[in-house]
């Protein structure tokens, strides 16, 4: 017993200063190995963060938007999960990026100054036409109530709905359809977004505007310059368009 004690008691001394050393050293990297592997579990990282916030400061911030509602959800939500895996090294890029199919994900500033236009209130209910990606939904989401988007073309649909539910935004419904005729199942809507031009405002959204609604549309053909309009329904009903700078979208499509 005495000779165990003797020999026990200077290993733990001798032992003691290198293992104090190495479980404060060990503590912090296990938690920061810990933190990293959950956040990539979710697809996001410290690095595509920085890159995010670094976007929003330079090309929405300083550009006019100040709407810190607008700000926090582009901050927020991780728009490298909504381009193809081999563009996501450009994802917070100053421009539009191809999905497929012939069809885009708006420019990041296009994205927020919709979102902007469209005034939205934390308990709107939205109606966006052109799910493409579902990145401008997930944005508009993360401000109103509850967003229902509409896609034309039933694999970026699908695939736009079960990248939603793997990035978990709960109060997003997806339909493959054509938007043109809106979703007269959950009309009226306060706000409503269209992201691909017509040469027309389709009567069918007007009518499905709620009253005191915004509604944010491009208009005018493919091969020419099109508008970005802003479309206000007065609490009388009465409707008031506002050109709001020139844009280029895909066209909205006809089945
Ligand atoms: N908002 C999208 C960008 C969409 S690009 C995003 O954040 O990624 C425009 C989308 O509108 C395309 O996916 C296109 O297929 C879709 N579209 C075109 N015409 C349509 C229509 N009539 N109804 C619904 N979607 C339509």
């Amino acid at each position: 017993m005495l000779n165990l004690r003797y020999l026990a008691l200077p290993l733990i001394r001798a032992a003691y200063k290198p293992l104090l050393v190495f479980s404060l050293l060990c503590v912090p990297y296990l938690y920061l190995c810990q933190m990293s592997y959950c956040s990539s579990l979710k697809g996001d990282s410290e690095h595509y963060k920085h890159l995010r916030y670094k976007m929003v400061e330079e090309q929405i911030a300083a550009r006019g938007i100040d709407d810190e509602n607008v700000l926090q959800a582009m901050r927020d939500v991780p728009r490298h999960l909504f381009v193809p895996k081999r563009k996501r090294g450009s994802a917070y890029g100053d421009f539009p990026l191809p999905i497929g199919y012939g069809q885009t994900i708006s420019q990041p500033y296009i994205v927020a100054l919709m979102t902007k236009l469209l005034d939205p209130e934390r308990d709107d209910f939205a109606l966006e036409v052109g799910t493409g990606s579902g990145y401008q939904a997930a944005v508009l989401s993360q401000i109103v109530r509850k967003v229902y988007t509409v896609e034309i073309i039933p694999p970026l649909g699908k695939a736009a709905e079960k990248r939603l539910k793997e990035v978990a935004y709960e109060n997003i419904t997806v339909k493959v359809g054509d938007g043109y005729y809106g979703w007269e199942e959950y009309a009226p809507f306060d706000c409503i977004i269209v992201t691909a031009a017509s040469d027309h405002i389709p009567p069918p959204l007007i009518r499905q505007l709620k009253k005191g609604g915004k509604m944010a549309i491009p208009v005018g053909g493919p091969f020419q310059v099109q508008n970005l309009m802003l479309i206000e329904k007065s609490e009388e009903g009465e409707i008031q368009m506002k050109n709001i700078l020139p844009v280029r979208f895909v066209p909205l499509r006809r089945k």
